[in-house]
């Protein structure tokens, strides 16, 4: 490598490809005129009896179909029954690993997946499915079974009965899901039964599910509060990043706190789930993280290789700020919070190099707050290069204009274009070597941040005209429209130890 362009060291792009796991997500390729893209047609069937389940009816269509067929996530299913052309049908067990090879000569197969924990031997679980009455959130990875290798010309059609279901993808008129072989891979979160409520923006719609019953909160006051952390992107994003997207909600009985743990699945388009405390009042909402954090997920694009660091970095610094440029914490609030988040980062990797943090990775804590800290001296030498005229708001903006993907190298391109020079392997350089939190307490200052016993001071420095820019509002105040009055004064709260989100890379199989 030249010695003027420093970059990533070998061994950490080796091992970001090797740590992260490389993966492309499928491409589709014309059709041939006259082919039948459809492969295969799935018919799933919402039963009660003898328990909640899934009845899969899976119709493979044409010489051309998939025989070798996994459950990504096996476990759920242990056999499958094929049927032949004259109809006669026998049993296939899954493999440990969830591979299914079906007989060439098979023309259907079927199987159920139930939904109720009990009957798998198992605990319920946000993946493999969990809920109450005629509600439930199961992963499309637990209960599809997909063709083992996904051509990227492979069309499948999916009709559900027998219940309301909310799946990542919008049927078309006659409520056929259309899909193609990467959404069978990619097939994100899934919602049978529950109610439903439409979250409108600006310039798209949040369809949410709501799976179980609240104690102290209603429907509406659950999608008024996805609404407002859905306007919040739009602090950081000049528009929502997916015209429609599906979010299910699920209460957890016992627990107080608005959510407790969320996640995004990169379906096409990606899919949000969040768990809520079935006890949390109105007056608990306002305070709640999560929601923003998961939806700000959606405001960078999906790194491939997966790159934890950087996509939790970002949506853990524009967690901080988005909340504050809406008006609903204080700039003071959202630095406490950012100066907090460094201290447990630094707690948790101790004096490991940024380096060494990114190339192998850390507890969560360490993780997310290092990409949070490198978000910020990215921001932050972005408003410098440029005399506080452009950001790391534009980067991202630069970056969905060229798809819903990106590289690493992508990510280093844009932050230098926005930047008007090479800045980004600069900044590499200059951090990646030292202790990953040594960096935090020059740039504080120079930000005129200051932390004390009792939160933080803001005040006059050298880039404090950079810190206001930072956090100010994009666009003006994000109103909040939850009952609960959304004020400056909500007393700060601090995170606990645990993780309440992940965010899961795509699938390549
Ligand atoms: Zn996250």
């Amino acid at each position: 490598m030249p010695s003027s362009r420093p970059v990533l060291s070998f061994a950490v792009r080796v091992s970001l490809l090797l740590v992260l796991g490389a993966c492309q997500p499928a491409r589709t390729l014309p059709l041939r005129p006259g082919e039948d893209p459809t492969a295969l047609r799935y018919r799933v069937t919402y039963v009660r009896e003898p328990v909640h389940a899934l009845d899969v009816e899976l119709v493979l269509v044409g010489e051309n179909a998939p025989r070798d067929f996994l459950f990504t996530q096996p476990g759920g299913v242990d056999r499958v029954r094929v049927f032949g052309p004259e109809g006669s049908g026998h049993e296939l067990s899954v493999s440990p690993e969830g591979r299914v090879l079906v007989p060439r000569d098979t023309r259907l197969l079927r199987y159920r997946y139930p939904l109720e924990a009990r009957v798998r031997g198992a605990r319920p679980d946000f993946s493999s499915g969990m809920g109450e009455g005629d509600s439930w959130h199961v992963a499309g990875r637990a209960w599809l079974l997909r063709p083992r290798v996904v051509s990227p010309s492979l069309r499948a059609e999916l009709v559900v009965e027998g219940v309301d279901a909310l799946l990542p993808w919008e049927p078309d008129a006659s409520g056929v899901y259309r899909l193609e072989g990467g959404d069978l891979v990619d097939s994100g979160f899934h919602a049978f039964g529950g109610r439903r409520c439409t979250v409108r923006l600006p310039d798209a719609v949040m369809e949410v599910a709501v799976l179980g019953h609240m104690s102290r909160m209603d429907d509406a006051g659950l999608c008024a509060w996805l609404h407002q952390a859905a306007s919040e992107v739009l602090t950081v994003r000049r528009h929502f990043p997916y015209p429609r997207i599906t979010v299910r909600v699920i209460p957890v009985p016992g627990r107080q706190a608005p959510a407790v743990f969320g996640m995004v699945l990169w379906s096409s388009p990606p899919s949000v789930s969040v768990l809520v405390g079935q006890e949390a009042g109105p007056e608990f909402f306002p305070r709640d993280w999560v929601a923003v954090h998961e939806l700000l997920h959606l405001a960078h694009p999906t790194f491939v290789p997966h790159i934890a660091w950087l996509s939790e970095g970002l949506a853990t610094y524009y967690t901080e700020l988005a909340r504050a440029r809406s008006g609903r914490q204080t700039p003071e609030q959202a630095w406490a919070e950012l100066v907090s988040g460094f201290s447990r980062g630094r707690a948790a990797v101790g004096t490991r190099t940024m380096e060494d943090v990114m190339t192998h990775g850390a507890s969560f804590q360490g993780i997310y707050w290092t990409g949070a800290l490198f978000a910020l001296l990215v921001d932050v030498e972005l408003r410098r290069a440029t005399g506080n005229t452009r950001s790391l708001d534009e980067v991202l903006e630069r970056l969905a204009s060229s798809g819903p993907t990106a590289t690493f190298d992508e990510f280093g391109a844009a932050v230098d274009a926005v930047a008007g020079r090479s800045l980004f392997h600069e900044l590499l350089e200059r951090h990646l070597s030292q202790p990953a939190f040594a960096g935090v307490e020059p740039l504080l200052q120079a930000l005129g941040v200051e932390p004390g016993p009792d939160g933080v001071r803001l005040g006059a420095a050298r880039d404090s005209q950079v810190r206001e820019a930072l956090e100010g509002a994009r666009r003006g105040p994000v109103t909040a429209k939850f009952g609960a009055r959304m004020s400056d004064r909500d007393p700060f709260v601090s995170r606990d130890g645990s993780p309440r989100h992940v965010q899961l890379p795509p699938l390549t199989q």
